[in-house]
């Protein structure tokens, strides 16, 4: 595998989208019943069901780039709704029965994401070919199937187990020893999505402004720097980028994350990886790497460990990085030797929102006004349609089933000062990075390590 041809950063979705409709910026005094902060997926498929269940409001959208600009215009296309760590986290908080009610609903959101595609004719090369997660180590097979276990428990049967052989049907990883197939995973073009919402919203009546960053949120007003808007409700579906808006420097924190894409790969390359329609593929490393088959046959590469910059920064998201990049054009090869002597085309960075106690959350408090849904912890393709569908039945006071469930009004507490925030993010990376290395050297678990990790993670 050869080097990307330029050390420009892109995303591979943004840069194959066609020429996008100019936004003007908002200048002036503006009135709204319902302002949005953010046209990446929270903003956008808040306004859709929004726009569906109250078509009397009038919703106003701004963006303080472009949309999809965000993290909706540069992950890995996942649309997923297996989130281990998430579903431990709420049996743990709020019991089984809750924790499942809300699986449950996540599941459905697949469903619901491919019917909208399907309505607004939005083509963003929707996928649903299932995952195959694969365990390459002995404490990767016993983490593997540890999951397998939990779910076991909860009652969910859905991801088959399969040794070297089965799991070569769905794509052959080098040094596979066991591996889960689960199909509750599609993949997208994720930039394509969010263009495609950005028209249908505006189809229904929904004024989008570009280039418009809010700078102050307070109850019924919102100030940028031209302009200031009135509003009933406020709603801020900014993630990562929260820390920017005065006094919400330590609600979400942004962690860096990167990939990068091949050049269109010979058919011979999916016929000797022996890759099943365009099923997605991860390890089952502390920091795992992933990969999705894109329409035109790139194959896509993310993760390998995320980064934090002091202060919460989020400059880091459109810079390149190229020890992430090594390792994932490392990552690729290892798992795939075939790819060796194929190009990387594109490699881009991006910021997605962490809570500190790494729930996400649906808020709304109807005597301020102000709501705010995210913190997807990395997962929020198919999260962030079921936040936006709940956010709007809160906001249009529509009776929804979503409302009931156990992320909505969770406020996470809010994350230390620096410098212990930066001392604390960095010492939980290096612990993953370490007992990767421990794994992968000795083939046995990282003892101490692999314990803070479970329970800081
Ligand atoms: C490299 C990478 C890979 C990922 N891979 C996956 C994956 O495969 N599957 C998955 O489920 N999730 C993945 N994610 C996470 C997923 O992309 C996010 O959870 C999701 O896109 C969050 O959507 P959002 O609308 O809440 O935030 P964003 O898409 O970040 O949108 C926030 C928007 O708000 C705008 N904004 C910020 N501040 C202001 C302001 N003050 N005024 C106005 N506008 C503002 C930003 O410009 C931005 O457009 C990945 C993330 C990254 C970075």
């Amino acid at each position: 595998m050869t080097g990307a041809t330029t050390r420009a950063c892109g995303s591979l979705w943004q840069r194959e989208l066609p020429p996008r409709p100019e936004r003007p910026a908002l200048h002036g005094e503006a009135r709204a019943d319902v302002v949005i902060i953010g046209a990446g997926f929270t903003g956008l498929w808040t306004a859709y069901y929004l726009s569906t269940f109250a078509p009397q409001l009038r919703i106003l959208l701004i963006e303080a780039e472009s949309v999809g600009y965000g993290a909706s215009g540069r992950n890995g296309g996942w649309c997923t709704t297996e989130m281990p760590a998430l579903l431990a986290s709420l049996v743990r908080r709020y019991g089984a029965m809750d924790g499942m009610r809300f699986f449950r609903t996540a599941r459905k959101t697949l469903d619901e994401i491919e019917r909208v595609l399907d309505a607004e004719s939005i083509d963003a090369g929707f996928a649903r070919d299932g995952s195959l997660y694969v365990a390459r180590t002995r404490p990767q097979v016993d983490r593997l199937g540890a999951w397998q276990d939990m779910r076991l428990k909860l009652g969910i049967r859905d991801m088959t187990m399969l040794g070297p052989d089965e799991a070569g049907e769905y794509a052959r990883v080098e040094g596979t020893l066991l591996a889960g197939f689960t199909p509750h995973c599609a993949v997208v073009q994720p930039a394509a999505v969010a263009a495609g919402l950005a028209a249908a919203v505006e189809r229904r009546g929904v004024t989008i402004a570009e280039h418009t960053r809010a700078l102050q949120v307070t109850p019924g007003t919102v100030v940028t720097p031209e302009a200031v808007i009135r509003a009933r409700s406020v709603l801020t579906a900014t993630e990562a980028y929260t820390g920017g808006l005065t006094g919400h420097a330590r609600r979400v924190l942004p962690v860096i994350s990167r990939a990068i894409a091949t050049e269109p790969l010979p058919v011979a390359f999916w016929q000797q990886t022996g890759w099943r329609d365009r099923v997605t593929v991860a390890d089952s490393r502390y920091q795992f790497a992933y990969f999705h088959r894109t329409v035109d046959g790139r194959l896509v590469v993310g993760g390998r460990g995320a980064g934090y910059r002091a202060g919460s920064g989020t400059s880091a998201a459109g810079r390149y990085g190229p020890r992430t990049f090594a390792r994932l054009r490392a990552a690729a090869t290892e798992m795939f030797p075939a790819l060796a002597g194929h190009a990387i085309t594109h490699c881009w960075s991006g910021a997605y929102g962490l809570h500190r106690d790494s729930e996400p959350a649906v808020v709304y408090d109807a005597a301020s006004g102000l709501g705010h849904a995210g913190g997807y912890s990395g997962e929020g393709i198919a999260l962030s349609n079921l936040a936006g569908r709940t956010l709007a039945g809160l906001v249009g006071e529509v009776k929804r089933p979503e409302a009931r469930l156990c992320w909505t009004g969770h406020r996470a507490r809010r994350w230390e000062p620096e410098p212990l925030r930066f001392l604390g993010v960095r010492g939980v990376s290096a612990l993953a990075t370490l007992a990767d290395r421990y794994e992968d050297r000795t083939d046995r678990t990282a003892p101490l390590a692999g314990f803070v990790l479970r329970t800081v993670l």
